[in-house]
């Protein structure tokens, strides 16, 4: 690759810019963004260009704060060295992905789950992380407890806000594949976030219709208690609470 990138503004001739005069903090930025969608793309980025390598290696630990683990299984069945290795260091580094996986497995853990676990949930989503923006949004929403339901609202409206509920509950889904199943930590609340639920010609009206299959498809003028009245359901299932 080609040690520069091209500036068009101001100018339909467009201006090389190289690589080598911007500062290495915004490549570890760069870098750091593009390792946060994928660990295989992170590792193409490092091998296209030599300042690029320069400076993941000049910030390995913030790069290593950010890169996402979905290539890693959530639990590492046949582990082997390289992968423990890798792995050990995201967790010193204070990988968010690795707070987040810890705190679903010890939530969930069989046959005795961990509230410990929702603490970590709590951290990872404190910190931005989506997926565990959504699963400690839902497991707050399925709490006995007003306040916590309040706070659970408050979580998902602004996971909502930035369109990543379809994307998030996608990747937690594919998650909850590995792990057990009915440890008794979530349990259905059978009261309805929606008082007016029998009455209520939101959300009931439109599932009806069809599927919400992304989130563009979400209406944020329909009543906001039946949308999460609706995510719970699909939440529960996840974790076959009936
Ligand atoms: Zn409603």
């Amino acid at each position: 690759m080609a040690s520069r990138i091209i500036s068009k503004r101001g100018n339909n001739k467009g201006r090389h810019v190289s690589i080598q005069s911007l500062p290495t903090d915004l490549l570890a930025e760069v870098v750091a963004t593009v390792a946060s969608q994928s660990f295989l793309d992170l590792h193409n980025v490092k091998i296209s260009c030599k300042d690029f390598l320069q400076a993941t290696n000049h910030n390995y630990n913030y790069v290593l704060q950010k890169v996402s683990l979905d290539n890693f299984p959530l639990i590492q069945w046949f582990p082997n060295e390289k992968a423990l290795t890798f792995l050990r260091r995201c967790e010193e580094s204070e990988n968010i992905e690795i707070l987040f996986r810890e705190g679903l497995r010890e939530y969930f853990n069989y046959p005795n789950g961990n509230i410990g676990g929702l603490e970590r949930l709590q951290i990872a989503a404190q910190r931005g992380h989506k997926e565990a923006m959504y699963v400690y949004g839902m497991l707050l929403l399925s709490s006995e407890n007003h306040e916590s339901r309040k706070q659970g609202i408050e979580h998902m409206r602004s996971l909502r806000m930035s369109k990543c509920i379809m994307s998030s509950r996608k990747k937690v889904q594919h998650l909850t594949k590995f792990l057990w199943k009915n440890n008794g930590m979530l349990v259905r609340n059978q009261i309805p976030l929606c008082k007016f639920k029998e009455t209520c010609k939101g959300w009931r009206v439109k599932k009806g219709r069809w599927l919400l299959l992304d989130d563009e498809d979400d209406d944020i003028q329909l009543c906001e208690d039946c949308r999460w009245d609706h995510e719970l359901e699909f939440f529960y299932q996840l974790f076959n609470i009936r």
